[in-house]
């Protein structure tokens, strides 16, 4: 059995090694009494003027050199206020038993960073934590933003529309790719669960992914071209990949936010798919080829990317 603990931090939240007594501090916002070692403390420098003013006045200076003085001010939360305003936030229960320093960003990516912009990262999340525990780069070295079901889907898609991998040699090149996908795919997914465990959050990759298996297996059993293993498992294959971005998708509406290399490669799938409609409409035009479980699932991964590829072009083209 675990041992729990009946405290939640060994140091109980302070930094008090060894001395008897600290002397208190006043919460800057609610006055609350609190030891100085617990206290949450923040040095701000801010524009004596109110941030939207500052442009206003630099350009209506005369004195160009001149530089408006700044309030240099140390702010002490007690952890209500602090915690209340999101400047420290509740670990999980894993995440904080790490004990480390939270990550410095003056230097993020080996460039200096604003003052402004150290200012903002407070929120540490446990990523955070465990990169400075581990000196891990965040931006290489994380899956945050990756929907471990869709890539999950993805793998599943390959493992059924190349069941006739050992049954049917086309070419070496047909034959390698097949291969490739299927592993690559695995491979992604096996980094994902262990490798980069750490980094990846199920907590927001909730879409309920049993209910659209569930539906695409029973259409792949109505709708199919021959009822036979191979046949169904390949129209499986055809409707899943027409829903296998939906986790990320939903993922990315929940979080709010994507990092720049999610939403590119985000768009990357979504081209590709595109370029599939490009390629039925010429092969229809030359060699008469009708595919209609191939063009439905086409036409409908298509649509669930339309709303993405609006947020897309919105953010990076304009
Ligand atoms: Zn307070």
């Amino acid at each position: 059995m675990e041992r729990v603990l009946t405290v939640k931090r060994r140091n109980h939240g302070r930094n008090k090694t060894g001395r008897g007594h600290v002397k208190p501090v006043r919460c800057s916002n609610c006055s609350r009494c609190v030891p100085k070692d617990k206290a949450i403390k923040r040095y701000t420098v801010r524009p004596m003027v109110e941030l939207a003013a500052v442009r206003d006045i630099t350009e209506a200076l005369v004195y160009k050199e001149y530089t408006l003085p700044k309030f240099y001010i140390k702010i002490h939360y007690c952890i209500s206020c602090a915690v209340h305003a999101h400047i420290v936030r509740v670990r999980s229960h894993v995440g904080r038993r790490s004990r480390a320093p939270p990550p410095r960003f003056r230097f993020k990516d080996g460039k200096k960073v604003a003052p402004a912009q150290v200012a903002k990262p407070l929120l540490i999340d446990d990523a955070g934590w465990r990169q400075a525990a581990y000196g891990r780069q965040r931006k290489t070295r994380s899956v945050s933003g990756i929907s471990l079901k869709t890539q999950a889907l993805y793998a599943t898609v390959f493992l059924t529309r190349y069941t006739d991998l050992f049954a049917n040699f086309q070419s070496l090149y047909n034959t390698t790719m097949k291969v490739f996908f299927i592993a690559s795919s695995l491979y992604i997914v096996y980094l994902m669960k262990f490798t980069f465990k750490a980094t990846n959050d199920p907590r927001l990759d909730t879409f309920k992914v049993q209910y659209v298996v569930g539906g695409v297996a029973a259409l792949a059993l109505i709708a199919n071209y021959a009822f036979t293993v191979q046949e169904v498992l390949w129209t499986f294959s055809i409707y899943l990949e027409a829903v296998a971005i939906l986790p990320q998708l939903f993922m990315l509406t929940k979080t709010g936010e994507a990092e720049v290399i999610t939403t590119h490669y985000l768009f990357a799938l979504g081209t590709y798919r595109g370029l599939y409609l490009v390629n039925w409409i010429y092969r229809y035009r030359t060699e008469y080829y009708v595919d209609w479980i191939v063009w439905i699932a086409g036409a409908v991964q298509t649509g669930l990317y339309c709303d993405f590829f609006y947020i897309y072009f919105t953010k990076y083209v304009n």
